[in-house]
């Protein structure tokens, strides 16, 4: 009798043009069991136009679609929290503490967010920055918080390590954390098409087990809260945010599986942001992502 694994979780990021009920609603109808949302507009400084009532409504939607088990919000792709320039940080500061109090409105189970570019100021300058935004969002957000159960994380995202963007690597993930006091309102967000970008090879069981004794041994795997699972369009190391549907792009399905499959990676969510047709994730690329998990466990066996 082989060793069962519970499968893991394939999420969706969905969109939210015809709000949020009916993003929830598409998830479940391509079988996702968890969703991302963006929280607001992501390439507008427009603040969410989500009342106290649009986001409960939400919360009641999510309980009466039991296969949808967790929710995660994307953060506002302006927000520069590494920027030498104190107005763009002053607005990105404002900007996070909106997108958490919607993500914490939503019930979501952690805000995704870029860190963002130091522009040539280096790592070293734009860490004190960074982390007093991130600290002073959550201490402003716990004490208004309509966040029913009185936690969401921020997630940081690993980059794919274009232009002086912050987050590039583990140890940069790690030591922001650590620069906030390893506070445990911080956690990591790992996608794969960021990871194959920025140079980290995960594409054989030697390999991937490397990536994660690595991530263990920087950031911890308590902190991996979810990953995002996708193709590329650009080659390995290219340094570029391009993502392509699973098993269309230069990584393949393969070299998905022998990560995904990692045993210690089952209990974390593992969320599409691909193309699909040109409208986000479809039912056919949750089923593949379903796939190469399998393959990966196989790899294992
Ligand atoms: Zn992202
Ligand atoms: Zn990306």
């Amino acid at each position: 009798m082989g060793c069962y694994r519970a499968p893991v979780l394939i999420g969706a990021h969905v969109r939210a043009g015809k709000g949020l009920v009916p993003a929830l609603e598409r998830g479940a109808d391509i079988g996702a069991e968890v969703v991302q949302i963006f929280t607001q507009s992501p390439r507008t400084w427009k603040p969410s136009q989500y009342g106290d009532q649009v986001l409960a409504g939400y919360r009641a939607a999510q309980a009466d679609h039991p296969s949808i088990v967790a929710t995660f919000c994307h953060a506002t792709y302006l927000i520069n929290l590494a920027t030498p320039d104190p107005e763009l940080a002053a607005k990105s500061r404002a900007c996070l503490g909106a997108n958490l109090a919607t993500a914490r409105g939503l019930g979501a189970s952690g805000l995704v967010l870029h860190i963002g570019s130091h522009r040539g100021s280096g790592f070293e300058s734009a860490l004190p920055k960074v982390t007093e935004a991130l600290l002073g969002a959550l201490d402003v957000c716990s004490s208004t918080s309509v966040d029913p159960d009185g936690s969401c994380p921020i997630l940081l995202e690993n980059a794919a390590g274009a232009g002086d963007t912050v987050g590039r690597s583990f140890d940069e993930l790690s030591r922001v954390i650590d620069a906030a006091g390893a506070d445990e309102r911080l956690g990591v967000c790992l996608d794969t098409q960021h990871l194959w970008a920025s140079g980290t090879a995960f594409g054989t069981v030697e390999e991937a087990d490397r990536v994660v004794a690595a991530v263990d041994a920087s950031v911890g795997l308590g902190r991996l809260k979810c990953l995002h699972l996708n193709d590329s369009k650009v080659p390995f190391g290219a340094n570029r945010d391009r993502h392509e549907n699973i098993g269309d792009g230069a990584i393949g399905p393969d070299a998905l599986a022998a990560l995904l499959g990692h045993p210690r990676l089952d209990t974390v969510p593992a969320v599409l942001e691909v193309p699909g047709g040109g409208d986000g994730p479809r039912g056919v690329d949750v089923a593949r992502a379903r796939d190469v998990w399998l393959q990966g466990v196989e790899l294992r066996a």
